[in-house]
């Protein structure tokens, strides 16, 4: 049985040249992840360990629960000097002692590190195997950096399993092949994407995170993984340390990304090309069917992507190949060539792709192409619609689930959305 399936040939942008920009950054960091890995995990809390901005980006990130007990908080560790750490040690073993007696639910607690200067001086490392001794085996205390300087806002979901890897109990030596679906899913198309695979053939299936923290998947030797996001390379490599391997796979968005992502599943599990067929078919075809009506409105249409959630590669992808839009410019944070490696096949011959971010640069270039459609982070998108350029907030695209078949229709609304409104206000402004 082999972890990897033939790849397309070389061709797209598989060996095409990269503009690599090191210049000034407008993005978020990775403490945005806890907005929606606090829902995923649902037995886990969240202590940022940080500063009052740290605070207030996670009160307007993720606004302020007022009928759940909230599963996030963050311990404000102000000004200090050296001196002041062991203060800070203690202040923090505190908090933590205080939230536990408080919250018996919390079974998993992450501390989550951010870039104000004094708590880089604190080794939360230390602080979490310290507090783990402590309260083990009720909670588990681990910890992991959602730090602005380390973190664009995606790669918070990436440290935050990263961390969790080592967790994972081994799989038993003699145990069947097993497969892992990694990434964090809304649980509506983790459901859809289970029963996929059930109907393809493939029974063995378990999905990292995990709703519990009690319900970590085994891994080991005989673990096939599938990568359902792109942004999931520290993930990749711990579960590889353990001895997973990683399925070689576009990502399950759109009909195409989601068919071929399941195939590369099945072909690796031994299913039949008929057996394969016979279960996703009628998914496509409805898919497909979904996207016609969108593809109306996209097909021809321009899009450029600033650097944002490394979801930009796939994303394009989809929207050249199943919607017919022009991709005016493909940027990303990072660029994993091994990861993304079916995703740069399928992008049309010539794309400009960037890596990493020279903001004023990166708006001069999108400026002279005029696109359609600019997808960016929420600190651009005001300044560009102000200058009359259509933007989506390329978080929006993180927070709704858009990943398989039965989200590829909403998938498409939400870049054809913007353009109908934008018709509209044109039509309305042209009447008045
Ligand atoms: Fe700002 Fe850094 Fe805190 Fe993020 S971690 S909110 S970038 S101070």
């Amino acid at each position: 049985m082999s972890a990897v399936i033939p790849l397309i040939p070389a061709q797209g942008c598989e060996a095409a040249p990269v503009l690599r920009e090191r210049g000034q950054r407008e993005v978020f960091c990775g403490l945005t992840g806890i907005v929606w890995l606090h829902r995923k995990i649902q037995d886990a809390f969240f202590l940022v360990v940080g500063s009052r901005t740290c605070a207030h980006l996670m009160q307007s990130a993720a606004g302020v629960m007022i009928f759940a007990e909230p599963r996030f908080a963050t311990a404000i560790i102000d000004e200090r000097d050296l001196a002041g750490l062991a203060d800070a040690n203690e202040e923090l073993d505190r908090v933590v002692r205080r939230l536990l007696e408080r919250r018996p639910d919390i079974k998993m607690l992450f501390l989550v590190g951010s870039c104000p200067s004094e708590v880089i001086k604190l080794d939360l490392s230390r602080a979490a195997e310290r507090l783990s001794r402590e309260f083990l085996p009720k909670v588990r205390v681990l910890n992991y950096s959602g730090s602005g300087i380390e973190t664009t806002f995606t790669q918070g979901e990436d440290a935050c399993l990263a961390a969790l890897v080592p967790q994972l109990p081994p799989s038993a030596a003699d145990a069947a092949t097993s497969l892992m679906i990694v990434g964090c899913l809304p649980d509506i198309v983790e459901d859809q994407f289970a029963r996929h695979l059930r109907a393809i053939g493939i029974e063995r299936v378990s999905f990292f995170p995990p709703r519990s923290s009690r319900e970590l998947p085994a891994v080991g030797p005989n673990t096939r993984y599938l990568l359902a996001q792109p942004f999931l390379n520290d993930t990749a490599r711990a579960l590889d340390e353990r001895g997973a391997r990683r399925i070689a796979a576009p990502f399950p968005f759109g009909v195409e990304g989601t068919t071929e992502w399941l195939r590369a599943a099945a072909l690796t599990f031994g299913i039949a090309d008929e057996a394969f067929d016979r279960a996703t078919l009628p998914s496509r075809e409805r898919a497909q069917k979904a996207l016609a009506s969108r593809r109306e409105l996209l097909e021809g249409r321009s899009v450029f992507f600033f650097p944002d959630s490394q979801l930009e590669l796939p994303l394009a992808r989809f929207l050249s190949r199943e919607l017919g839009m022009r991709l005016a410019e493909v940027g990303t944070p990072y660029l994993h060539r091994d990861h993304l490696r079916q995703e740069l096949a399928w992008l049309p011959e010539g794309t400009v792709l960037s890596e990493g971010q020279d903001v004023d640069k990166q708006l001069d270039r999108c400026r002279a192409q005029v696109p359609d459609i600019v997808v960016c982070g929420l600190g651009l998108a005001n300044p560009l619609e102000a200058e009359g350029i259509t933007t989506k907030w390329a978080i929006e695209l993180v927070f709704s689930p858009v990943h398989g078949y039965e989200q590829s229709a909403d998938l498409a609304e939400l870049f054809a959305r913007p353009l109908r409104r934008k018709a509209k206000l044109t039509q309305e402004l042209a009447c008045s």
